[in-house]
């Protein structure tokens, strides 16, 4: 089983397993009709675009349907003229057509938004203060108002771009100022640590942070925030001139990270990520 929608082989086959568990006992309704070409023959299988909702997105769909539905990244014809065949059959039946969910799925495979998670629970701050965790999105998270810092992952060359400032060596990024789009506060930010000017900007998570204890050190952050994650290319490298904390800057291979960044074990799961989805 491949990765779909930014959920991987192991996350798909533990939601399957559940939904399987869920039918067996009776929890959950046996699937009987595709809801996509309404074929009642042979066998039904359950189909999710999100996998965080194992039931609320479960979807009945037979073998051709599905099939056609997940091999259409590599061979959008036959998702096509299956489609075809599913706007036949329900104009027979008098069904709905037109506005259907599998309409609008486009052939390119994407990263979804929060998902269930593979990456490991961390704690940042003074006393652990507060619980993060990464996930891989390609939209802003559901409650945008707690959007407090955005970070960049900026490519030159394929080198990656980072900084130094005083608790050491990472990624540029800042938090975001009143009437700034986090686009702009990276594009900032940017400039103001590293001289360097970026675009190609592209969302690709976020860590959702949790605070646990109440501290001095972390009471100008909300109780549960956001801090986004993209990656850009650099566009112009100017002169390095320090300025605030920043103290220097380069861009490195990815593979020499782990020997300068100043909190390696953390960061390796999200460079990895970084890597896969460039
Ligand atoms: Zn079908």
């Amino acid at each position: 089983m491949n990765s779909y929608n930014g959920f991987s082989s192991n996350v798909r086959a533990k939601v399957g397993n559940i939904q399987l568990k869920a039918i067996k006992s009776g929890k959950f309704p046996k699937p009987a009709q595709c809801e996509l070409c309404l074929s009642t023959d042979g066998q039904m299988q359950l189909h999710n675009e999100d996998y965080s909702k194992p039931f609320a997105d479960a979807h009945p769909i037979c073998r051709a349907c599905h099939l056609a539905l997940h091999i259409r990244f590599t061979n959008p014809d036959r998702w096509r003229k299956r489609k075809a065949v599913i706007k036949e059959r329900r104009i027979v039946a008098g069904e709905e057509i037109g506005s259907n969910w599998w309409d609008h799925l486009i052939n390119q495979p994407i990263v979804m938004h929060e998902s269930l998670s593979e990456f490991k629970k961390n704690y940042w701050g003074e006393d652990n203060s507060t619980e993060v965790m990464f996930h891989p999105a390609n939209t802003l998270p559901n409650n945008p108002d707690n959007l407090t810092s955005v970070m960049g992952a900026v490519f030159n060359d394929g080198n990656l771009l980072l900084t130094k400032p005083i608790r050491g060596w990472g990624l540029p990024g800042g938090h975001i100022e009143e009437n700034e789009s986090p686009e702009e506060c990276l594009k900032r930010e940017c400039i103001e640590e590293a001289d360097v000017e970026i675009g190609n900007l592209k969302l690709i998570g976020y860590w959702k942070t949790k605070k646990l204890k109440k501290l001095e050190s972390n009471k100008k952050y909300p109780d549960e925030g956001y801090q986004l994650l993209y990656i850009a290319d650099a566009i112009k490298v100017n002169d390095f001139v320090p300025i605030h904390e920043v103290s220097e800057r380069m861009f490195i291979p990815t593979q020499e990270v782990r020997n300068i960044h100043h909190n390696y074990d953390n960061f390796e799961e999200i460079l990895k990520y970084v890597i896969s989805v460039r």
